[in-house]
């Protein structure tokens, strides 16, 4: 593993694994054993040990190093079932990052009886969360600025804060919120710890660092060394040949789900059109688009409805995506850190994956610093001519049903009206999401239309319900 930099203060015990951490209820290690964490990563190494302590971190690492269950652990740890008082906030840049850091947290207190988890975003109603804010959660997972609206209007006490997190506070910081933070932050007790995680370590998140942070350990996980796990492949090929050869390309490896990441929205959009020409399963995502079109392509992208999805950094950036077989980079990012975020996504937590860069000539400068900073020969490669392009079709569409948690559907119901009363084969049903207005059912492409015809004239829990085929 590679080292962290600098090493933990000495009064701090170096440690290795999870069971040295002594981490309570005694049932933690056997869950992080069911979640698949038998390793800690580099960065839950180098900061976990200071967190349990008490102190205040600081860390650089790379999207999907586990930053997530490095404070959530720790936090975790100083929450005190029996007291009903918001102890622990965590903030984060957008909606989707707050909702999965809360379903890490979750999941990583499965064995932690009643810890109440509430996330507090944009889109959904102030007065639904006032509602739920009448008993205090233990644990706050939000975005400053609906976190903020809260504070001002007193609906959320943070006098007993213990723990405060930012979570990919460089991203905060690009969408305007360092104010936000900053009026946050007289809202919440001196005595506190404060940790703080970014994926990169510009001057803002120094200053921010200084400000809110008493003398934090400094981690920073060198991304370089963690690249191995991902095959690298590269392509020189003209501006105008970039998306017949990637048709090419995603005909040949035929990836089950694949991230394209373009430098413009133009040419995501470009890509998109093409990919669609040629049928083969894709879908978009980029800044400008509406919060619900995001979560639909992105749990379309999740469930297998969807082998192919078009971003631009921006827009998927901190997304766990998970098992992506393989990321295509349309054209060579700028930054070479930026390079190497985007192809950590396929090697997430160790395992491997393929990389494949489109590079003009005029890219030529681009690859040159690339090839320097990973201190590695580029591969090029060339793909035979007349390379066919063949259609890529998704195994699942996806169903969304008109009712979520509110009318409180459960995945059982779902699964139940379709095994039971309209007679689907179970194992033609794939990932069900509840969402707060929605649910998503993935179906095997082949009988989906049908499910959806039969579903329209069904039940779901004894009532009639609106359902969308999803495309
Ligand atoms: P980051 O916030 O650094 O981008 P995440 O916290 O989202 O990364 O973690 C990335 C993935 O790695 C998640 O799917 C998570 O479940 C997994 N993961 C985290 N810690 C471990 C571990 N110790 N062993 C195996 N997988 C882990
Ligand atoms: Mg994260």
């Amino acid at each position: 593993m590679p080292p962290a930099r600098p090493l933990a203060k000495p009064e701090i015990p170096i440690v290795t694994s999870f069971a040295e951490l002594n981490l309570l209820p005694e049932e933690q290690l056997a869950n992080l054993n069911e979640l698949g964490y038998t390793a800690m990563t580099p960065v839950q190494e180098a900061a976990l040990p200071a967190i349990l302590a008490g102190q205040d971190v600081r860390a650089q690492a790379k999207t999907g190093s586990g930053k997530t269950a490095a404070f959530g652990l720790g936090l975790l740890q100083h929450v005190d079932a029996a007291q009903f008082v918001t102890q622990s906030l965590v903030l984060c840049p957008t909606r989707e990052l707050a909702d999965q850091v809360a379903k890490e947290l979750r999941r990583l207190a499965r064995y932690m009886p009643n810890i109440k988890v509430l996330t507090l975003c944009g889109g959904l109603p102030f007065s639904v969360q006032r509602d739920s804010l009448i008993h205090a959660p233990h644990i706050i997972v939000a975005t400053p600025g609906r976190l903020l609206d809260h504070l001002n209007k007193e609906t959320v006490n943070l006098d007993a804060l213990k723990t405060l997190v930012l979570d990919e506070a460089d991203r905060m910081l690009d969408m305007g919120f360092a104010e936000a933070i900053d009026q946050m932050i007289a809202h919440a007790p001196e005595a506190r710890q404060t940790l703080l995680f970014s994926a990169t370590w510009p001057k803002a998140i120094a200053a921010i660092s200084a400000r809110i942070q008493r003398s934090p350990l400094a981690i920073e996980i060198d991304s370089v060394d963690e690249l191995p796990a991902v095959e690298q492949q590269f392509y020189e090929v003209a501006r105008g040949r970039k998306i017949t050869l990637l048709q090419q390309l995603l005909s040949k490896h035929q990836p089950a789900s694949c991230v394209v990441f373009c430098n413009t929205k133009k040419d995501c959009q470009a890509v998109m059109d093409a990919l669609t020409d040629s049928r083969q399963s894709v879908l978009a995502l980029h800044g400008d688009m509406e919060q619900r079109d995001r979560d639909h392509t992105l749990v379309r992208f999740a469930n297998g409805s969807c082998r192919v999805l078009v971003a631009t950094d921006v827009a998927a950036r901190g997304l766990d995506i998970k098992g992506l077989e393989m990321v295509i980079n349309y054209e060579l990012a700028w930054d070479p850190e930026v390079h190497v975020h985007r192809i950590g996504r396929t090697a997430r937590a160790g395992e491997g994956g393929l990389a494949i860069s489109l590079c003009a000539p005029e890219e030529a400068q681009r690859a040159a610093a690339l090839e320097e900073m990973l201190h590695m020969k580029l591969s090029w490669q060339t793909l035979p001519a007349g390379t066919s392009v063949v259609p890529l079709e998704a195994e699942m569409a996806t169903l969304c049903i008109d009712g979520g948690k509110k009318a409180k559907m459960r995945p059982g119901d779902i699964l139940g009206a379709l095994t039971g009363d309209l007679g689907l084969n179970g194992a033609d049903i794939g990932k069900i999401d509840i969402h707060p207005i929605h649910a998503f059912v993935a179906i095997r492409a082949a009988v989906a239309r049908q499910a959806w015809k039969q579903l329209q004239q069904g039940k779901i829990k004894g009532r009639a319900v609106k359902v969308r085929l999803l495309k």
